[in-house]
């Protein structure tokens, strides 16, 4: 199958092949590591992968590269104020962006390239923007993008510039929406500020440069597609197609990938409207990472979504019918023979089967259309359920031919979707010790803290003092250790060797 997909650049559907005939080389504008990711900014890291796990469902490789901002004005005046230098303030954030992203099944990309590890390479396009006579410096050292220079400046966000008002700058990484102005490359150091010394005077990056420079150094001048939210389109994305294309000579990316963004009551969710939810804040809520990853990627990329709580309760309970059809199929019983009167037949429901493989094939090739691909699966888990419950009552339950493929197509749909074997318990005990250390342990609900798994040394200790109670006859106090270590999941075996146990 050939993926199609919008490409907001050309604002048509388009088939995405890799233009070098073999790996399909994309650059997703990465987090600003200032802050805990909410988890707006993840619906378009998810749906990115949901389109890298489709590419690469599709037989096609992908190299992404996804950068890590790890200097802009918020993280200067978030670790100026901390008294902290601004790797020491930014890296406890990058490492937890990535555990968010692992809670998460997002796929790491293929090359994580920091901001700050790349100034030269930053400098140096400076330095080839300022040959062609489109970089200026200003008095104070900082140094400008002129749009002016670059007469398709706008394409992308298909807005209208003539006339632009050359020599109007911006230099904050704040913008305003609808206004054109030359931008920084390079911004000249203010007192007491992180600052790197370079041939084009101290100061540090602007944070458009960053993208065009690690995208360029890591996927070469022109590649296959560049994503992000769609806030970034203007004018960050703009800003980068000016800036790379005006030094290189070349198109920077043929397809642009833009993901709308979550709301929360008809509003973006983000920080500074303070309506926004970490990943944390839900985990510690009692809610399934599976879960809301399944949320977050149900409605296509190219629609808003709105976030509710009842929303990504239906969704845990929808993940569960899946999660329940497909024991039901590890644990059926299998005879061969002639099915009852209003049966589907082996053939039909292999038929059937087949049918839903290549609706949730043809949905994903059509602009990654993921509600569509996902009711292709439970429409078909629907069937077969019935199929099962009548076979139940019959002589057999199921043919091993019609299990296999019913299994195969659950695998299909999870190497995208990547909710049913996500280790949910798992990964809510990791949020639940990190609220420990950050102390919020006491919003947690008792409920959730009761389920919390026990640490291999916990069920020892608890396995010797059920041991002891044994030994002084006090079985009532044996049989409640052992139904409280079944209760948070770790069986117990009595041998003759001891006491063996595993977890479930
Ligand atoms: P930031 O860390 O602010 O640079 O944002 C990281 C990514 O999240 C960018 O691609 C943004 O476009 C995206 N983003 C921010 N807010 C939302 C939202 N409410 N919904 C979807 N994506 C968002
Ligand atoms: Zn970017």
């Amino acid at each position: 199958m050939t993926i199609h997909l919008f490409n907001t650049l050309s604002g048509r559907i388009e088939p995405l092949v890799p233009m070098d005939g073999a790996t399909l080389r994309m650059y997703a504008c990465g987090p600003t590591v200032y802050d805990y990711g909410h988890i707006g900014n993840f619906r378009t890291f998810l749906h990115v992968d949901v389109l890298r796990r489709a590419l690469e469902l599709s037989g096609t490789p992908v190299r992404h590269v996804m950068n890590i901002t790890d200097v802009d004005d918020k993280i200067i005046r978030n670790a100026t104020a901390a008294g902290l230098h601004i790797a020491d303030y930014t890296r406890r954030f990058e490492e937890a962006f990535f555990e968010d992203l692992e809670a998460l099944s997002v796929e790491r990309p293929t090359v994580v390239p920091r901001a700050t590890e790349h100034i030269p390479e930053m400098v140096h396009l400076v330095e080839r923007l300022a040959e062609e006579k489109l970089a200026y410096q200003t008095e104070d050292g900082s140094w400008y993008f002129r749009i002016a220079g670059f007469p398709e400046y706008g394409r992308l966000s298909k807005k209208d510039f003539a006339g632009i008002n050359s020599g109007a700058r911006v230099d904050v990484d704040e913008y305003d929406k609808d206004s054109a102005r030359d931008f920084a490359l390079w911004k000249a150091p203010k007192p007491g500020e992180h600052r790197w010394d370079s041939a084009i005077g101290a100061g540090r990056p602007g944070w458009h440069l960053e993208c065009s420079a690690m995208a360029i150094k890591y996927l070469g001048d022109s590649f296959d597609l560049h994503a992000g939210g769609e806030d970034l389109m203007f004018p960050h994305h703009e800003n980068e197609i000016a800036q790379s294309e005006c030094a290189t000579h070349q198109t920077f990316a043929r397809h642009w990938f833009h993901v709308r963004f979550l709301l929360v009551e008809g509003r973006k969710m983000s920080k500074s409207e303070g309506n926004f939810y970490t990943l944390r804040d839900l985990l510690l809520k009692g809610y399934k990472a599976s879960a809301i990853r399944s949320l977050l990627i149900s409605v296509p990329y190219g629609q808003q979504l709105n976030f509710t709580f009842e929303g990504l309760a239906a969704e845990t309970a929808a993940l569960e019918r899946l999660r329940t059809f497909q024991r039901r199929l590890l644990e059926a019983s299998f005879e061969t023979g002639a099915p009852g009167a209003s049966m589907l037949t082996d053939q039909e429901l292999l038929e059937q089967t087949a049918r839903a493989r290549q609706a949730f094939d043809a949905a994903l090739a059509n602009d990654l259309n993921t509600a569509e691909a996902k009711a292709a699966i439970f429409d078909l888990v629907r069937a077969a359920n019935i199929a099962l419950d009548q076979r139940a009552v019959g002589l057999r339950v199921l043919s091993p031919e019609n299990r296999d493929a019913l299994l195969a197509v659950l695998a299909r749909f999870d190497r995208v979707f990547a909710v049913l074997s996500t280790d949910d318990v798992a990964v809510t005990d990791a949020a639940l010790d990190w609220a420990e250390c950050a102390g919020r342990l006491d919003e947690v609900p008792a409920e959730l803290l009761a389920q919390r798994a026990l640490s291999d040394i916990q069920i020892e200790a608890l396995i010797e003092e059920r041991k002891t109670a044994r030994h002084n006859r006090n079985f009532a106090r044996g049989d409640a250790i052992r139904d409280e270590l079944l209760h948070k999941g770790v069986v117990i075996e009595d041998s003759k060797e001891g006491v063996r146990w595993r977890r479930r």
